[in-house]
């Protein structure tokens, strides 16, 4: 099938070429010339503006920074208006659900197939080729979406109707950023008492306060190996993207008039951190830790 895949990244990137490995005819499309040039060497075609290239596609899937740049690429540019009827469209993108449901509302008046379809695994996972889908539409554009998201990851969710995706993506990353404080929090506390970090992480790890940050991404340095508290919290998941991801969480809260006071003190502590340094942003979001340390 030929599908445009446009925002080539450093997560639509390594997708757009595992896609590309996986069968699919891809034409990848990115604002950067430099990002295009390494999608040729990868041995992509590829194209400045997805009008250009839209014609007799079977699936266009983006991969973009925020709401205003899916606007844009769908709606203000005309571009759902010059795809072929049927067309599947697979909105990849991290943003607001109200955004994702424009999207779909407008894909649908012009008879095409939407699904929102955030992703949980981050760069790593994108480059193996192993990232959790978390979809929002139709059963009907999720069976069809089935070959191309298979080609880029190993899970593949269908959490409801338009939107829903985009809903559950962000209730587990702001669970995921308040467990991150709390371990956080917890670690520092042991061990201003004494506690050698490694011997509480591993009692902690089989009680009662064991969790994914414990099991898997230990904030605290050199109590795991392999992770980016090891590596001076390079790499990762960003606390910029967090940060966008807990912002997606307050306006969706408000939205629903729900209580979120942990995700909204979570959101407090990374926007705090990220005023420290400028350099805080780009690291890591277990970064965190260092709030605890004294460094607040
Ligand atoms: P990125 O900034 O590296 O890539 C976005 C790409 O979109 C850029 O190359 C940019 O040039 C391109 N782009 C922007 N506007 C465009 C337009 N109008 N036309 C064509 N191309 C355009 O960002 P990323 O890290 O790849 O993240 C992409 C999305 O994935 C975000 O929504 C992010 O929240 C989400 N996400 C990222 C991670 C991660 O670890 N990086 C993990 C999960 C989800």
């Amino acid at each position: 099938m030929k599908v445009v895949f446009i925002g080539v990244g450093n997560m639509g990137g390594p997708m757009a070429v595992n896609l590309h490995h996986s069968g699919q005819e891809v034409i990848a499309v990115d604002l950067s010339e430099v990002l295009r040039e390494q999608m040729r060497a990868e041995g992509l075609a590829t194209a400045e503006s997805p009008l250009d290239v839209c014609e007799g596609a079977g699936a266009v899937v983006t991969m973009l920074p925020h709401d205003q740049a899916v606007e844009s690429v769908y709606i203000q540019s005309g571009l759902l208006d010059h795809l072929e009827e049927g067309t599947l469209i697979i909105d990849c993108s991290t943003i607001s659900p109200s955004q994702a449901k424009r999207l779909h509302e407008h894909g649908e008046q012009a008879g095409l197939a939407v699904l929102d379809a955030p992703v949980s695994g981050g760069v790593a996972g994108a480059k193996a080729g192993t990232l959790s889908f978390i979809c929002g539409g139709t059963n009907e554009a999720f069976e069809r979406a089935g070959p191309i998201l298979k080609g880029m990851g190993s899970n593949v969710f269908r959490a409801g109707n338009a939107g829903a995706g985009q809903i559950v993506k962000i209730v587990n990353n702001m669970l995921l950023a308040i467990q991150m404080v709390g371990t956080a929090e917890a670690l520092s506390f042991g061990v201003d008492n004494g506690i050698d970090p490694k011997v509480l992480s591993d009692i902690m790890k089989v009680s009662s306060g064991q969790n994914w940050c414990l099991d898997k991404y230990n904030p605290w340095p050199d109590v795991m190996t392999g992770v980016p508290s090891s590596n001076d919290y390079q790499g990762g998941f960003l606390v910029k993207l967090m940060q966008k991801d807990l912002g997606l969480a307050a306006q969706l809260s408000r939205a629903s008039g729900s209580s979120t006071p942990m995700g909204g003190l979570a959101m407090s502590l990374y926007d705090a951190y990220a005023r420290q340094s400028d350099n805080n942003a780009n690291l890591d979001f277990s970064a965190i830790q260092r709030l605890f340390r004294g460094e607040l």
